[in-house]
């Protein structure tokens, strides 16, 4: 059962929980669709009827956030671990690699990408890779063309939010062998090193909101939508 959050779906499933019925939809041939939930889209979302639907109608919407969980607290949800959109790309390479489905890479800076899959291909050993495009390339005809001959059963797709989301829509008809689809926002930028990860130590008090802030204070105006999203949960109480 998904709860809402001031309209917006979210997910309680685990990672595995999601692995495992991704697995059963992926035997029925049905198309899936992930999509991480922090407070900001939440917030986004209040004032863009699109975006909110957009987040609605993915399969799974990911707790990504510490503020989502609190959230759940207040509410008496099921919420109480965070999925977060890079573990879960994570946990989904291992399943590509496992059960032997072909990944694409869509999505950051070119130097970037490239970093990343070659810290993939090091990471997990036999992943199949169908292939990769950076996200700055836009003959969208030409991507396509090139995902359909890669043989790719599951696509992550890093241009941000919520144009990812957007490009997932546009496409996902076109795409009829993909039965996988993340958005994965700055994951790729994490996986090549580029974007450190806070400590362990914060991640596990929920506070990676606060070591990002420290160590890049442009993010504020973004974080803000933190105490906002809160704010206004307590108030519909
Ligand atoms: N990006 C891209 N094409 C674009 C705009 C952005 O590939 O036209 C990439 C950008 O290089 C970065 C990622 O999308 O790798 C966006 O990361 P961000 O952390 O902003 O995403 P969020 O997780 O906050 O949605």
């Amino acid at each position: 059962m998904k709860e809402q959050y001031l309209g917006v779906n979210v997910s309680p499933l685990t990672y595995e929980g999601i692995i495992d019925s991704l697995r059963r939809r992926i035997e029925r041939n049905e198309q899936s669709t992930i999509i991480a939930v922090n407070p900001e889209k939440v917030m986004t979302a209040q004032d863009d009827p699109e975006v909110k639907q957009l987040i609605n109608e993915a399969t799974y919407q990911i707790a990504d956030g510490v503020g989502i969980l609190l959230a759940s607290k207040l509410k008496g949800g099921n919420i109480d671990s965070r999925v977060t959109g890079v573990d879960m790309m994570g946990r989904l390479l291992l399943f590509a690699r496992d059960e032997d489905h072909p990944v694409y890479f869509y999505g950051a800076k070119r130097d970037v990408l490239d970093r990343a899959i070659e810290a993939i291909e090091r990471d997990y050993p036999r992943i199949p890779i169908a292939g990769a495009t950076d996200g700055y390339f836009d003959d969208e005809e030409a991507l396509i063309q090139s995902i359909n001959d890669s043989g790719a059963r599951i696509i992550f797709v890093a241009l941000g939010s919520p144009k990812q989301e957007l490009w997932i829509k546009r496409n996902m008809h076109r795409l009829p062998n993909v039965l996988v689809f993340q958005g994965v926002g700055g994951s790729f930028d994490v996986f090549s090193g580029e974007v450190k990860r806070a400590p362990e130590a914060f991640r596990k008090v929920g506070m990676e909101w606060l070591y990002r802030l420290a160590t890049d204070p442009s993010r504020l105006k973004r974080q803000l939508n933190l105490p906002r999203f809160l704010w206004r949960i307590i108030r519909t109480k």
